[in-house]
């Protein structure tokens, strides 16, 4: 018997039930990507994958195996690979965006080999698996699927597989097929699951404790950074659940954003078209503000709070949780700019962009989401003093404003004017209070 294991976004050897299922079900392997020329190739995320697919490689070599890696459409290589292998079986993790859904419909209907589709690798609770008792397919609010979500059966993590064999077979080289288009962002982090691993290990003995009080602290850069491992699959969401441990308030907090990243999911999953459309529409009018969206995407607005987050975005190919939602309630709320040009930014920038947690916090953002409080505007100023009251994130991303000391990094427009003309920096693009009466006009009106 031959089986394929088709990798897309879990790209690891360990807790993976696709690879697990694919090994102990067959006496050989094909363990298979395939990068799709079709989609776009943003440079932080190709980077990121060409690590990911060698370190995926040389763990399936240490397991007897090697990562057969083919460029074009997925289903036509696996159609192809069937035919040269003699293959029974297909494994594949089910995955939620409009792209994997066809894929997976697309592999259902090639004859003579039985599919497999495997919950719970890139989420802890399979998309539908918790569904309102009152009815209907998803949840659209949060808190009652959390308390669901907390209370529902998990699996225990599973080891690699076993030696697995693995047929002759040309392959792609990892760095032809994870090509990006442009230049990736100077601070990205280290791709692949061993980078993964020492990451979540380190996270888990020294830093999940101390979570829920440094999560929202900017400067102090307390979160577990693991996004863009979860995202490629390099970590299993059941195992990083289950290294968190329970017990401590912070792996509790720690445990509800990981329920925050599987409702994006379930929603999606249930909605494919709000990768584009409104999950709760609220009209199309929109600003068409082009200079004020290339200074938002710039990193000069002239508000150093979001201007950090942006600028943060472009050094490391990330962002912290607390400057998303600053920086994106600045472009849809104070800009009134549409949700769906501050998604195609991030998207294309953020090493952890995935369609569900994308758009959908997005949506949540502009208030066309799941926010059972849609209309609250965030102040800029009063997040800054809140979020970064010595103002340290601000100058480690502004170096414009490096000299002031302080909280006054925040409010550049107060210093005396010989010290602001000083300065290389813009004047604030836009009035906070008269941004925020146009958005509570356009949604009440
Ligand atoms: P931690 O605070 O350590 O959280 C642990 C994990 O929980 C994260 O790795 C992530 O997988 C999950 N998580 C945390 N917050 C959220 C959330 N609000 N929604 C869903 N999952 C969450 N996250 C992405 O993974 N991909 C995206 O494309 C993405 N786009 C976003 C866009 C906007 C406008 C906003 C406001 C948030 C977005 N997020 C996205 C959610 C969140 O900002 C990131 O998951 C988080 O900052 C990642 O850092 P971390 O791993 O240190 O998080």
């Amino acid at each position: 018997r031959t089986s394929i294991a088709l990798f897309t976004r879990d790209l690891r050897i360990n807790d993976n039930p696709m690879l697990y299922a694919a090994a102990v079900g067959a006496d050989r392997v094909v363990p298979l990507f395939v990068l799709d020329p079709g989609l776009p190739a943003p440079p932080n995320r190709a980077a990121f994958l060409h690590r990911c697919l060698a370190d995926l490689d040389a763990a399936l070599q240490d397991l007897g195996g090697a990562l057969i890696i083919r460029r074009g459409d997925p289903v036509t290589a696996v159609s192809r690979l069937i035919a040269e292998n003699d293959v029974s079986d297909v494994h594949v993790s089910a995955d939620v965006s409009g792209y994997a859904q066809r894929r997976q419909e697309r592999l259902e209907e090639i004859p003579g080999v039985a599919v497999h589709v495997h919950d719970t690798v890139t989420t802890a609770a399979a998309p539908g698996e918790i569904t309102p008792t009152g009815g209907g397919d998803h949840f659209a609010v949060f808190t009652p699927y959390l308390r669901r979500w907390q209370a529902a059966a998990r699996r225990t993590p599973l080891p690699p597989p076993p030696r697995i064999t693995t047929p002759e077979a040309d392959s792609a080289e990892p760095r032809d097929v994870a090509q990006g288009d442009g230049l990736r962002a100077p601070e990205l982090a280290d791709g692949g699951e061993r980078a993964g691993r020492a990451l979540l290990a380190e996270w888990a003995a020294n830093a999940v404790t101390g979570y829920a009080e440094g999560r929202d602290d900017l400067a102090g850069d307390r979160t577990s950074r693991l996004s863009p491992h979860l995202h490629f699959g390099t970590l299993s969401p059941v195992e990083v659940l289950h290294r968190a441990g329970g017990g401590s308030q912070g792996a509790w907090e720690f445990g509800r954003q990981l329920a925050w990243r599987d409702f994006h999911h379930q929603m999606l999953a249930a909605r494919p078209a709000t990768a584009r459309q409104d999950y709760r529409p609220r009209g199309d009018d929109w600003r068409d503000a082009p200079e004020e969206l290339a200074a938002w995407r710039e990193g000069r607005t002239g508000y150093p709070i979001v201007d950090a987050g942006m600028r943060q975005l472009l050094r490391e190919g990330w962002m912290h949780n607390r400057a998303r939602m600053i920086t994106a309630s600045f472009l849809t709320k104070t800009l009134y700019v549409d949700w769906r040009e501050g998604a195609r930014h991030f998207q294309w920038h953020l090493v952890d962009a995935d369609v569900a947690n994308n758009q959908l916090n997005w949506q949540w953002v502009a208030g066309t989401g799941a926010d059972t409080r849609p209309n609250r505007v965030l102040n800029p100023l009063r997040q800054a003093m809140r979020y970064d009251p010595a103002g340290d994130y601000v100058r480690r991303y502004v170096p414009e404003l490096r000299g002031i000391p302080g909280a006054a990094v925040h409010e550049p427009w107060r210093l005396p004017s010989c010290e602001r003309r000083a300065l290389d920096y813009p004047d604030p693009v836009a009035d906070l209070a008269e941004g925020r009466q146009r958005f509570l006009s356009a949604r009440n009106g």
